[in-house]
């Protein structure tokens, strides 16, 4: 049997709109025999697609994927393994090179970066991270809610801007109150807050509000919530975080 080493390469999409991706992304797309992803991905590319081999299949089923993604590089084929954003942020890199290890595979892995949600959103808001951030994920279906809560302390009483990543969704609807109290210890009701919806899409939405009425808009799934630190200001319909410039 011949053998050749087939390879997987990990491509972040960006936000959502394809002049986001960068070029090569694009051309990993283009030169791959057989491209993975979840439905809502792949649909964002179809363009690119054709004469491929692709596979997609559900939400929540990210293990499967990225082991189907190994067995057929295992077999010699170029594989493209897609995520959103930077797939090495919440994203497929991770998961794939886990599943290398654990399989002693073989295969090449590369890893594209891709523009992720917070960078997006901050964009469409104007400058809130200028200064010192963390990202926190209020998902808990695979982080305990307590290493969650714990977390959001320590970016509260650092004065750290807290970008949040995958705020709500329709079963997890509490942890964006709690997420807010819990840095309403630390800051004032009055600290400038950007929600953006699908930013760097088509319809893309951005609201400017402050931790105390953030609650009053609607928070969905592909939402990143950016709160400011204790400096952070909005003029003109911009989020601004100062870097200390004396201007
Ligand atoms: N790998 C992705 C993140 C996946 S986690 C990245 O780097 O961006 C999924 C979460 O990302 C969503 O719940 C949402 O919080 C955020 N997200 C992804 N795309 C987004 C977009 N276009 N606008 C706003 N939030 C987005």
């Amino acid at each position: 049997m011949e053998n050749v080493i087939g390879k997987v390469t990990v491509v972040g999409l960006g936000p959502g709109d394809l002049s986001y991706m960068t070029p090569i992304v694009k051309e990993a797309i283009v030169e791959a025999d057989v491209v993975v992803g979840y439905k809502t991905y792949i649909d964002l590319i179809a363009d690119l697609l054709e004469g491929k081999t692709v596979i997609n299949n559900g939400m929540r089923r990210e293990v499967e994927r990225c082991k189907r993604a190994v067995e057929i590089a295992e077999e010699g084929k170029k594989v493209v393994l897609v995520s959103s954003g930077d797939p090495g942020i919440y994203g497929m890199a991770g998961i794939l090179l886990e599943i290398k290890e654990e399989t002693n595979s073989a295969i090449d892995v590369d890893i594209l970066p891709g523009i992720t949600a917070v960078s997006a959103a901050a964009a469409a808001l104007g400058a809130p991270l200028m200064h010192d951030f963390v990202v926190i994920s209020l998902s808990d279906l695979l982080t305990d809610w307590e290493v969650i809560k714990r977390r959001l302390h320590c970016g509260g009483e650092g004065d750290f801007i807290v970008g949040l990543y995958n705020p709500k969704s329709n079963t997890r609807t509490t942890q964006i109150e709690e997420a807010r109290e819990i840095l309403l210890k630390y800051r004032k009701e009055d600290t400038p807050v950007g929600i953006v919806r699908n930013a760097k899409r088509g319809n893309e939405e951005v609201v400017i509000t402050n931790l105390g009425d953030m609650l009053q808009h609607t928070i969905h799934m592909t939402t990143v919530v950016i709160i400011g630190n204790s400096n952070t200001y909005i003029k003109n319909g911009k989020m601004i975080t100062p870097r200390g410039y004396k201007i």
